[in-house]
């Protein structure tokens, strides 16, 4: 059996799987990631530095730029691939017991995961939150008066400073979506991370908690991650063709 067979196997005899997803599962959909070899952060270490949070709430210019990439963010024109499209069969398989997805691009929403197995650990881009106060409203609101005119739009509410309701360098995760993670990490029999190399932190940490518990780890990753040696299978390689096979519930290839 090949390790691919192995884990297409592991995952049939699973019944409370949570998978981990990073930005490798977008990249399909013509959305960059970011610490691949072409991700932005590699090609432009200049731009992580202005994405820190002390550096928005400071800088009316770096507020203003954020404003225009937001614009014209490629997640406007994204669609699902078939790896989200994976993940919704097996949450149809009542196999998917929680969704941590690190990314920010509302994929997985529109490919039709049940929002409420979700974990958006930072955040989405498709709401904007004040700084200020608990205000929130869909993006595209906000977007709109960006075109009407306005460079840095305001909350209607109090005045304060509007962002995307996405986790900053610099700010810290929503407690209780990182305590929904672990807990959900600690009581899975199958961890399944996907598209990340594993090495943002707290987050990465549910691996180790999965591991401590008992349950079989699957990376899938386009190159090595920071917990292979954690791994009772690692599968390299495009994740919208392998990703289907290993939790579409078809029987494993005949060789
Ligand atoms: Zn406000």
């Amino acid at each position: 059996m090949s390790s691919l067979e192995q884990a297409i196997a592991a995952v049939n005899r699973s019944s409370k799987i949570v998978v981990v997803a990073g930005a490798g599962i977008s990249t399909d959909s013509r959305i960059p990631d970011f610490r691949g070899p072409n991700g932005v952060w590699t090609k432009n270490p200049g731009a992580e530095k202005s994405a820190t949070i002390q550096s928005y709430v400071q800088d009316p210019e770096v507020r203003r730029t954020a404003w225009r990439n937001r614009l014209d963010s490629p997640v406007w024109s994204a669609e699902p691939n078939r790896g989200h499209e994976a993940l919704v069969a097996l949450e149809k398989r009542r196999k998917l017991h929680t969704l941590i997805t690190q990314n920010i691009d509302g994929l997985h929403h529109l490919a039709g995961n049940n929002p409420d197995l979700l974990v958006e650990i930072h955040g989405s881009v498709r709401e904007v939150m004040c700084l200020s106060c608990p205000y929130r409203a869909p993006m595209v609101r906000a977007l709109h008066r960006v075109r009407a005119g306005e460079e840095d739009p305001d909350c209607p509410d109090c005045g304060g400073l509007l962002k995307s309701a996405t986790i900053s360098f610099g700010q810290g995760l929503v407690a209780a979506d990182l305590e929904r993670a672990q807990a959900a990490a600690d009581s899975c029999d199958l961890m399944l991370c996907v598209g990340s190399t594993l090495s943002v932190y707290p987050i990465a940490n549910v691996v180790p908690i999965a591991k401590v518990a008992g349950a079989t780890i699957i990376i899938l990753n386009g190159s090595e991650t920071e917990m292979d040696g954690l791994a009772d299978f690692v599968l390299r390689g495009s994740i919208s063709e392998i990703l289907p096979q290993l939790v579409g519930g078809a029987a494993a290839a005949p060789n």
